[in-house]
């Protein structure tokens, strides 16, 4: 069972006709200036953001044999593998493993990488400018610029918390681990805000880090925690939270956060209190902020661009929206209900966009995408894990490890996953 699908020989998510890259296609990657792609970039496929998305749909296209030209743009130097970010804190997994370069993932494949970042995106004259001052004209656009933290305007929430979605905050909540070890503080918390899938995950990893050091406090407003999860892994969840002795706090809502305390109301009483902690993680809301778009394009309440099923944007016939950016509507009984935010969506959505993308450039027919719903896997601590899918459920070392083997073979390049597997492996082996 593997929740984010079927993978072929490349880590590519299916090559569009389903074939193996041929040998003979050796072509550079390395960061280019729009000058030197000039002349193929107008008459091909510009790819904004190298996410689950991005990244998966530019590997898609670079695997088939006549594809148009490529270019990715994408301010980071690594991608980054999200849902094993949890494994890097804890160091189960080394960033090698995790967030690979794009320099070295898309060397021989065709596909140009700008490392820049989109500012605007003009519909009408079919271009776009970039922070760095690029022109960058397409035939063919894909907007897969993803989500980032959302903290609602809650009070000190933006320079009080760390938010858990980058290399940088990994490294961020390491030092800040790292100070509470050698503080030697007595009464450490660490207050980790929205009882989501991040949230539980995260509140697990910490619990097992500071290894009762301190008191982790999960903090969620909803009546429960996991509310979209299936029930084997909610019940695991829950019991591996009170194994790690997380205290956790649901029907509570979160103020104001202070730079050593955390003002929180208890719902639906009203009663507020005053909770001291020593670092907060704001796991709590996503929200979409694609570059400024002209002519506007009304996005939805979370900020994300509506879609048909074919992955383009509503009346925009050039334009693809990939990824958590992308609001489709899902096939009854929810068609009201957009698809989840997730890798797994997105990883399934990246053939189709580049499948159709090569028929809208031939005027074909394109193709309807469907979200096939592979189940959960649940990082709950250190070497364990929760899973539920393809008819199983699984728990504890033996999820965690088909948790890591189903991730380190979706890595976006057969050599990392070559390398990842060995690793994983040898770290099997007594
Ligand atoms: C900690 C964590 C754990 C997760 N665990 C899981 C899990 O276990 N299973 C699961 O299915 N999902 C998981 N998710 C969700 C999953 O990672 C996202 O749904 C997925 O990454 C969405 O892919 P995307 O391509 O839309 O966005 P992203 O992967 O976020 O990529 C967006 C990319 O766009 C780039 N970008 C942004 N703005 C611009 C711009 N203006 N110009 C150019 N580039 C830009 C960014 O640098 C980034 O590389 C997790 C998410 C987090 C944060």
């Amino acid at each position: 069972m593997d929740p984010l699908g079927p993978t072929p020989a490349d880590g590519a998510p299916g090559r569009i006709d389903g074939s193996v890259a041929g040998p003979d296609q050796p072509r550079p990657a390395r960061p280019v200036e729009p000058a030197e792609a000039d002349p193929g970039v107008a008459a091909g496929v510009v790819i904004v953001g190298g996410g689950f998305g991005g990244l998966y749909t530019a590997l898609a296209l670079a695997a088939e044999r006549h594809h148009p030209p490529v270019l990715l743009v994408e301010p980071q130097e690594h991608f980054l593998f999200l849902p094993l970010l949890y494994e890097l804190l804890s160091g189960e997994l080394r960033s090698w493993e995790i967030a690979p370069r794009y320099d070295s993932l898309l060397a021989g494949r065709g596909v140009a990488w700008l490392q820049d970042r989109v500012q605007r995106v003009d519909l009408t004259a079919r271009c776009l400018h970039t922070e760095a001052g690029r022109r960058i004209p397409w035939q063919r656009l894909v907007l897969a610029t993803g989500a980032s933290t959302d903290t609602f305007g809650i009070p000190g929430a933006d320079s009080h918390s760390l938010s858990f979605r980058s290399l940088a905050d990994v490294q961020r909540l390491q030092d800040l681990l790292h100070h509470l070890a050698g503080s030697g503080h007595p009464l450490q918390r660490l207050a980790v805000v929205g009882g989501g899938p991040s949230g539980v995950e995260l509140a697990c990893k910490l619990a097992d880090l500071t290894a009762g050091k301190a008191v982790v406090e999960l903090i969620e407003q909803g009546d429960t925690l996991l509310p979209s999860s299936r029930s084997f892994n909610h019940e695991q969840a829950q019991l591996s939270l009170q194994r790690r002795d997380v205290r956790v706090r649901t029907r509570t809502q979160v103020v104001e956060v202070g730079s050593d305390r955390l003002l929180v109301r208890r719902m639906p009483e009203g009663e507020q209190e005053l909770v001291p902690v020593q670092g907060v993680i704001w796991t709590a809301g996503q929200r979409c902020r694609p570059p400024r778009i002209s002519p506007e394009v009304s996005a939805d309440a979370r900020g994300r661009l509506p879609c048909g099923p074919d992955l383009r944007l509503r009346g925009h016939d050039s334009v693809f929206v990939v990824g958590d950016l992308a609001a489709v509507p899902q096939a009854d009984p929810t068609p009201n209900l957009s698809l989840p935010t997730t890798a797994q969506v997105a990883f399934q959505q990246a053939p189709v966009v580049a499948a159709n993308l090569l028929r809208s450039l031939r005027g074909e027919p394109l193709q309807e995408f469907h979200w096939n719903d592979l189940g959960e896997m649940l990082s709950l601590g250190k070497g364990e894990a929760a899973v539920t899918g393809a008819g199983i459920t699984l728990a504890g070392p033996a999820a965690f490890q088909v948790r890591r083997l189903a991730y380190l073979a979706r890595l976006p390049r057969l050599s990392i996953q070559v390398k990842a597997v060995a690793g994983w492996l040898a770290a099997l082996s007594p």
